[in-house]
């Protein structure tokens, strides 16, 4: 049943990888900001300038185990002519010192007490007869100094990190643990960031079943809403499984309800030019939808649209084709980058390397190849060998992939021994 007049059409002419991630990107903005834990934010990006509420370290403080002293106090001594001084008190990280030290007195002091009043230097225990005073049972009232110490030494003063009313971390900032530990310090337990995007995941197709459900001739476990919803776990988004939609309208559309609550829904298969129609029929009720082509090997159909949902709000779609390699692949350059875009990150390529290549891509059609490969280093130079056979049905190879070799659009091929550029998947320790 065709239907001719919607608003939908298939782009005949070839789109570059570039031009369609501009379309794309086109319709994806920084979500609201919202306040979460510190730890959940990790990885999401600050939405307000962090000021510091206090000073870090909040008091002069100990650097070392020693004694809390007057440097004055500490003229002339060494080893051979020790200067005695008078313990007045000690005083433990945590606690507050009770004595004030003048001159000719010290008090003991562990690492991160406050500096007592009048003190200022710390002479560390190695420099003081404490372990032979001890041993001998003369008892710590006093104690020889064997250094002569500068004011300040190892004195950590207030304010040495951050001073009260510092900016600390700028908005626009990307919350890693340091982040999330410098937080912490100041004394944050929640903090604004920008929300992370949910993303609905649909499978079309009436061969697919559920991994765990029943399995039968003519029937393939649905892959892609996996590895998809992994990937947007991965790159900071929520996803939210809508299981499968099967081909015939009434199915897709009863699927379509909570996919049009998400921020984005990405479907997988359906794009093709051989079957795009029932997708398209049903898309194009609620919104628009554009099936391209892109210049790239695997993924060459892609559908993206808008579809409103019943609350005014315009939801992304983006369609990618059923093979489970072309769904990831296109996933890499496109949704990913989408999430990245909704999350308030303005780095949106994925890291990109040059490796010598070991064996050749051919490239039969002018398209953009990714090719899967593993990517290895020996004598500090990164290698890339092909994971084996390319169809894009090939999941096994995907999964043995670490980085997706690029061969341009206007070579025939890339031969072994040519410097490559890789698209890293991942950066597994022993690639460094
Ligand atoms: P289609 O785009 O519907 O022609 O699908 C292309 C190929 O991808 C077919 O072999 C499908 O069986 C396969 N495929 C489609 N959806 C999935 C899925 N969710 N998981 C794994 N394979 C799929
Ligand atoms: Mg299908």
């Amino acid at each position: 049943m065709r239907e001719p007049h919607v608003h939908r059409h298939y782009d005949e002419s070839m789109l570059s990888v570039e031009e369609a991630l501009e379309r794309i990107l086109g319709f994806f903005h920084p979500l609201e900001p919202e306040e979460s834990p510190i730890l959940e934010a990790l990885g999401q990006v600050l939405a307000e300038d962090v000021v510091s509420p206090l000073d870090i370290p909040p008091l002069d403080n100990s650097a070392m185990d020693g004694y809390a002293v007057q440097a004055s106090s500490t003229v002339g001594a060494s080893r051979e002519s020790p200067v005695l001084l008078r313990v007045v008190g000690s005083v433990a990280a945590g606690q507050l010192p009770q004595q004030e030290v003048t001159p000719g007195t010290a008090v003991r002091i562990m690492t991160g007490a406050p500096v007592p009043m009048g003190a200022d230097a710390i002479v560390p225990f190695e420099d003081t007869d404490e372990v032979e005073r001890r041993r001998s049972g003369r008892g710590l009232s006093e104690i020889a100094i064997h250094i002569e110490v500068p004011r300040g030494a190892e004195v950590r003063p207030a304010g040495q990190d951050v001073r009260k009313g510092e900016k600390v971390l700028s908005r626009g900032t990307v919350l890693r643990p340091a982040e999330i530990g410098v937080l912490a310090s100041l004394g944050y337990g929640r903090v604004k960031v920008v929300r992370r995007p949910v993303v609905g995941i649909l499978a079309t197709g009436d061969e697919l079943v559920e991994p765990g459900d029943e399995y039968g001739p003519g029937k393939i476990y649905n892959s892609n809403s996996y590895s998809l919803a992994a990937g947007v776990l991965r790159y900071g988004g929520v996803p939210r499984l809508l299981g499968i939609a099967r081909d015939n309208l009434e199915s897709m559309n009863a699927r379509l309800g909570e996919g049009l609550k998400c921020d984005m829904l990405i479907t997988s298969a359906g794009v093709s030019k051989g079957d795009y129609d029932m997708v398209k029929d049903v898309l194009a009720q609620h919104g628009r939808i554009d099936f391209w082509s892109v210049r790239m090997r695997p993924a060459k159909p892609l559908a993206f649209g808008v579809l409103r949902a019943p609350d005014g709000r315009s939801v992304p779609h983006l369609g990618l084709p059923g093979n489970p390699v072309s769904a990831l692949v296109a996933f890499e350059q496109f949704g990913r980058a989408a999430i990245l875009k909704m999350l308030g990150k303005t780095a949106l390529a994925k890291p990109v390397i040059e490796a010598v290549l070991e064996e050749p891509i051919y490239n039969n059609d002018g398209r953009r190849v990714y090719a899967r490969v593993v990517v290895t280093r020996r004598d500090g130079t990164y290698y890339a060998r092909l994971t084996g056979n390319q169809s894009s049905n090939l999941l096994t190879s995907m999964a043995r992939a670490n980085g997706l070799a690029i061969c341009p659009e206007d070579l025939p091929r890339k031969d072994a021994g040519e410097v490559v550029r890789v698209q890293m998947l991942d950066w597994p320790e022993e690639v460094f």
